[in-house]
């Protein structure tokens, strides 16, 4: 049985391909967000317990492979699948699609290593921030932000206190260009401020705020675990299965 660990548009992806191949396997969900879109096929829900519990399932459930469809940001559970993976012997591929590094206007963002970092220089290019690195990173951003106007853009409620000029926009992508240019202008936005996720769904703010001169700064990605090998396309994680 091949594990998916998911919570990607990747990981959905996959997932309907070992279906079209009847290929055994499983997606596994973190159990994080309210209302997930779910693969087709079986999902379990849920944390493992660490890396003891993944160990322990991929023996249980006779884990012949595991492909790391995660989000890019998502550090721990890869770190865990490399380690448990490594303890059970069980061969690990890595599916992260493509940071927006390459955008034609990438290099004139402002490129930083940690949401700290993005929370402080966002400060000082402008008071009215569009903040985009999901509901986990708020709290890094409440004390360097905490009396800008920041509109804390969310798929799920927050479940911490943010300060009273923060307004929070509870909405799931996908963005369009319309869409996004038609918000930033009525919120007067001066900074945009993204983690390198990379893919479709969310990019169209990256175009809209170049377009209205609105400065960028973007959290860079993680570097995926030491000796990991890594793919970008489903259809090459695809390959990877059926040659595993
Ligand atoms: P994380 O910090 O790497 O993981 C925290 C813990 O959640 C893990 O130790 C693991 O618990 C559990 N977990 C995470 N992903 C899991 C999965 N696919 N299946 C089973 N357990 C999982 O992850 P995160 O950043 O909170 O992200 C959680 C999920 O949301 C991920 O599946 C990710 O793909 C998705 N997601 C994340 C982001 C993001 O920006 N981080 C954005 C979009 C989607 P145990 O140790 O108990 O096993």
């Amino acid at each position: 049985m091949i594990l998916v660990l998911g919570g990607t548009g990747e990981a959905r992806e996959l997932a309907a391909r070992l279906a079209d191949l009847a290929l055994p396997f499983e997606s596994s969900l973190a159990g994080r967000v309210l209302s997930p879109k779910l693969p087709i096929g079986e999902v379990r829900i849920g944390g493992f317990g660490g890396v003891e519990g993944l160990v322990a399932f991929l023996r249980d459930r006779e884990v012949s492979a595991v492909v790391d469809a995660t989000h890019p940001f998502a550090l721990n559970i890869s770190a865990n699948a490399a380690a448990a993976c490594s303890e059970a012997g069980v061969p690990l591929l890595r599916l992260a699609r493509p940071g927006w590094g390459g955008d034609a206007n990438a290099a004139r963002w402002h490129w930083v290593e940690g949401h700290d970092e993005a929370g402080r220089l966002a400060a000082s290019l402008g008071s009215r921030v569009l903040l985009t690195t999901g509901r986990q990173h708020l709290a890094d951003f409440v004390s360097p932000l905490g009396d800008s106007h920041v509109w804390a853009r969310v798929v799920d409620p927050v479940d911490i206190a943010l300060p009273s000029p923060w307004t929070v926009l509870q909405q799931r992508g996908p963005f369009d260009l319309e869409s996004e240019r038609a918000l930033m202008s009525e919120l007067g936005i001066e900074v945009l401020v993204t983690k390198d996720s990379g893919g479709d769904l969310t990019r169209a703010k990256l175009d809209a705020a170049a377009e209205l001169g609105v400065p960028i700064v973007v959290v860079r990605r993680p570097d995926p675990e030491p000796g990991a090998t890594v793919v970008e396309t489903v259809a090459a994680a695809l390959d990877w299965v059926v040659a595993s």
